[in-house]
């Protein structure tokens, strides 16, 4: 199982490396409550690929692309605007107790995460974007207007109203 509600994680994110393999996924916002208070809903999916491989000298190494949309709330009007996450990074594993990166005077410094056995690939997408979620969206100049009355704007085109209906039923059970 691969869709939003299924149970995702590695379970020896060093063997995942060092042999290439590679996931995709997929995970709902409303699913991550870290981002929660970041955001205007909790609608919507992102997809998410991670590829393990080493660098040259070895070391395991994740990549990690997100892919979707978080709906944020604009600074100016305080409408909905959907802010698009296209993410990548690439994460070197470190065992726990294990000399960091940045202590072996590694001149590249690569970003790097302290991992047991087990990866919650939730998390670690969570993570990500928390990392790169902006802190201030507005609208484009002229724009803000649009929202004004209460109307949503776009809401025919959006791609929410169908994952909104998709994720419905769920928030309900949890409520
Ligand atoms: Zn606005």
């Amino acid at each position: 199982m691969s869709g939003p509600d299924a149970v995702h994680r590695l379970e020896d994110p060093f063997a995942f490396a060092h042999s290439g393999s590679s996931f995709r996924g997929q995970l709902a916002i409303a699913d991550m409550p870290r981002l929660w208070d970041r955001i205007a809903s909790k609608a919507g999916v992102v997809t998410f690929e991670v590829r393990g491989r080493v660098d040259q000298r070895q070391r395991p190494l994740l990549e990690l692309e997100i892919e979707g949309t978080a709906c944020m709330r604009c600074d100016r009007c305080l409408g909905q605007l959907e802010f698009p996450l296209k993410l990548a990074s690439t994460v070197l594993l470190v065992q726990p107790g294990a000399l960091h990166p940045e202590d072996a005077d590694d001149p590249e410094a690569p970003e790097w995460m302290e991992v047991a056995q087990l990866l919650d690939l939730r998390e670690f997408v969570e993570d990500e974007i928390l990392l790169g979620l902006p802190y201030s969206v507005r609208h484009g100049d002229g724009k803000c207007g649009d929202w004004a009355g209460g109307k949503e704007i776009g809401r025919k085109a959006s791609p929410f109203s169908a994952l909104a209906a998709l994720i419905e039923p769920k928030q309900a059970n949890k409520d």
